[in-house]
């Protein structure tokens, strides 16, 4: 049988695939079962942020592999440790909870409000605000937290204790927060929008937010699974905006291919969890940690400044293409609106050996923090001529 045979007859069928089975690559250059060639312009979204077989990361996984690979958290390891010591010094935050994924973070983020809420301002402030369109994650709590209906409809009841208000909408986000006698816990955003369409939060509305929330005690979390590890030419894309938020998750890039979420607690939250109130039995990985510390170890001024300079050149060339109707995004976390369906566009590129991805009804780029100008004008050039057809 073929694999992609095999694949749908016994893996739970909840994805919907591309009919290409990726075998092997480098850097971001991917092959399928045929040898052809694929230039990556999703790093798995957005995922292997220094993308295929990294050296110096699999070099630092595989030594850690060499001495222990899972420890359970009843021991030190030394990764863990030193990631932990690395996030902090680099973010100014105080402690680190280690997850395996971008829903796990979020969940320790959620955890965090509420424990400081019910300790700090009574049982019934629980409420977390999230925006429409957002995308928190899996879990059924992460669930309630996406504030996009359709993900809902079935999973009924879902944690309670969520609203919704519209992205960049300050006079709703502080009304329904009135509305709820100011007893809400915590706001929770993505300031690009990944899986929404890569919508852009503006200054005006993410420091008016934090404004509000300093003055009113509801904690600021910034889930930064997607646009965290220099993805938006920031080490965390709230850099970008000079607010502090009290809670950051992240996940996805930071682990550069393996499964490593993170909520980061600033000086405000970090004696919130005590002995017993959080877990994880993989959280925190030796091998993960060991891999991550080369990727954030490596997210530098320069190589921050070379993730700009490439979103530049995307942001001029798409711009003025044909068939292109807007481009919106942040360093490397691209979304392009294209006057074809975005699906057609995606197919036609996949033939023509790039991958992208899509959000929305938009074309969504997420290529390696290190993709080599060369392949970056190749993966353009054939995307235009997608859009132009
Ligand atoms: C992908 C994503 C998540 C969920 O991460 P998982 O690792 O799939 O659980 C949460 N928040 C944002 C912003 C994401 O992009």
């Amino acid at each position: 049988m073929e694999i992609k045979q095999i694949d749908q007859m016994y893996v739970a069928n909840t994805y919907k695939r591309f009919p290409v089975e990726i075998v092997s690559g480098k850097g971001s250059l991917v092959y399928d079962e045929n040898g052809k060639r694929y230039i990556d312009m999703g790093s798995g979204i957005a995922v292997n942020s220094f993308g295929i077989a990294d050296d110096v990361w699999m070099s630092a996984v595989t030594e850690q592999l060499g001495h222990v690979q899972h420890t359970s958290n009843l021991y030190y390891t030394a990764p863990c440790a030193k990631l932990a010591k690395t996030l902090c010094e680099r973010t100014g935050m105080k402690k680190v909870f280690f997850a395996n994924s971008g829903a796990e973070a979020n969940e320790c983020a959620i955890k965090v409000a509420r424990k400081y809420a019910a300790e700090k301002r009574g049982a019934d402030v629980y409420t977390i605000l999230t925006l429409q369109n957002s995308f928190h994650g899996r879990t059924l709590t992460t669930l309630a937290a996406t504030g996009q209906d359709h993900f809902h409809e079935l999973f009924q009841p879902l944690t309670p204790g969520f609203i919704h208000t519209p992205a960049n909408d300050l006079d709703a986000l502080i009304a329904a927060t009135e509305a709820q006698d100011n007893k809400i816990a915590a706001y929770m955003i993505e300031l690009v929008q990944g899986e929404g369409g890569v919508n852009v939060l503006t200054e005006e509305f993410v420091h008016g937010l934090c404004a509000y929330a300093e003055a009113h005690d509801i904690l600021v979390i910034v889930d930064e699974v997607q646009t965290g590890n220099g993805r938006t030419g920031a080490l965390y894309a709230y850099m970008n905006y000079g607010i502090q938020p009290d809670v950051v998750t992240t996940a996805k890039g930071i682990g550069g291919g393996l499964p490593l979420g993170a909520a980061l607690m600033s000086e405000k939250v970090e004696h919130v969890l005590r002995f017993g109130d959080h877990g994880s039995t993989y959280g925190g990985n030796p091998v993960c940690c060991a891999g991550a510390q080369t990727v954030i170890d490596r997210i530098d001024d320069a190589l921050l400044a070379e993730v700009k300079e490439k979103s530049a050149y995307i942001f001029d060339t798409l711009r003025h293409a044909n068939g292109v109707e807007s481009v919106t995004g942040m360093g490397l976390m691209i979304g392009v609106k294209t006057e074809k369906p975005a699906g057609e566009v995606l197919a036609e590129c996949m033939e023509h050996g790039v991958l992208c991805l899509t959000a929305k009804d938009k074309i969504r780029l997420l290529p390696a923090l290190n993709i080599p100008m060369e392949l970056l004008k190749e993966a353009i050039a054939v995307l235009c001529a997608a859009c132009a057809k």
